[in-house]
């Protein structure tokens, strides 16, 4: 499932990471992203938004879009 990307600038294997925020109490943020260990150069893979309001809410987000949605323009990455 983790695809293996090679840096845009200097070709270097990227490293996948992710980084978690908390925006809020009910509001977690995590980032999944590729990141060049050379040069570091950082490319955003997906977007998790996880929201506690009575039940929990997972928003996945794609280069900023919303993903997995119908409507969305998510052609090709529907498992
Ligand atoms: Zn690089």
């Amino acid at each position: 499932m983790i695809n293996e990307v090679d840096c845009p600038r200097c070709g270097v294997r990227m490293d996948f990471q992710a980084e978690t925020e908390i925006m809020s109490d009910r509001m977690k943020r995590i980032r999944y992203l590729y990141k060049c260990p050379a040069c570091g150069v950082k490319i955003n893979d997906v977007e998790l938004r996880v929201s506690r309001n009575g039940g929990i809410t997972i928003s996945v987000y794609s280069n900023g879009n919303p993903r997995g949605y119908e409507g969305a323009s998510a052609a090709g990455q529907a498992p």
